[in-house]
């Protein structure tokens, strides 16, 4: 655990994470930020509540203005919960697990398309960021949202271990799947989330390269950890 004086050196400071899915940013982030005591902004979760309220309305996908016009209606919140750390509410309704349905997971890729959800999404992640104390994960943390993060980490690991974590999630929530299909869905959602106009998921060349493949969770917040406390120690 981090010491008095150490949590002084992260006072204010914005932590921002990206990366494919799969490559450990949720994890990662979500215990960075609570051994700092700091938000955990899970940029994903608001991409994959905006898919899960338009499917709701059956409003497809793939109307980009309408969904743009549904992503300024809802509202989407994170709320501290003792057992599951972190709550996703969509109009104040626990959404927790049913932003996680494989749907919804490939819906969230299809509407971070369009760029009216994405300067909806974009303009509420800086609004939560504005003290800083915050670490946030995504696609475009390092790029859009926070340009001038503190620390800026680019999580990567090769596409079997992604599709292993992958698989071992799916497997606990009770989905029947296999590794192959998750090596799929991945790939499917690599592509359209580095292959799209609007803020394709790329390494800017500030963001420290992180590579999880064969690292235990633990060994990632480690390494993150030393990363931040070396970069604010010589940048107070
Ligand atoms: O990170 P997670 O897998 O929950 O994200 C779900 C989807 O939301 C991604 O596949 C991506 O298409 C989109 N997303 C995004 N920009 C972010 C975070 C997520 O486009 N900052």
């Amino acid at each position: 655990m981090p010491n008095s004086e150490d949590l002084k050196t992260f006072q204010g400071k914005i932590i921002a994470i990206d990366g494919p899915a799969g490559s450990g940013k949720s994890t990662t982030a979500k215990l960075l930020a609570q051994r700092l005591g700091f938000t955990y902004l899970d940029t994903g979760a608001m991409y994959r509540a905006v898919a899960l309220a338009a499917l709701r309305r059956k409003i497809p996908w793939s109307d980009g203005d309408v969904v743009a016009v549904l992503a300024a209606q809802v509202v989407i919140e994170f709320v501290p919960d003792a057992t599951r750390g972190q709550l996703t509410l969509l109009d104040g309704e626990d959404v927790t697990e049913a932003i996680r349905s494989p749907e919804a997971t490939a819906g969230s890729s299809a509407v971070a398309v369009h760029p009216g959800v994405r300067a909806e999404m974009v303009k509420r992640q800086k609004e939560l960021g504005r003290h800083g104390n915050i670490v946030a994960e995504g696609r475009d943390t390092t790029s859009v949202v926070f340009p001038r993060a503190d620390l800026k980490i680019y999580l990567a690991a090769d596409i079997k271990t992604r599709a292993q974590r992958r698989y071992l999630e799916a497997v606990a929530r009770g989905d029947k799947t296999t590794v192959e299909e998750q090596i799929r869905l991945l790939e499917a959602r690599d592509k359209n989330d580095s292959e799209r106009a609007v803020s394709p998921l790329t390494r800017v060349p500030d963001a420290v390269l992180v590579d999880t493949t064969g690292l235990t969770i633990e060994g990632q917040v480690e390494k993150i950890f030393a990363l931040a406390f070396r970069a604010f120690a010589s940048k107070p």
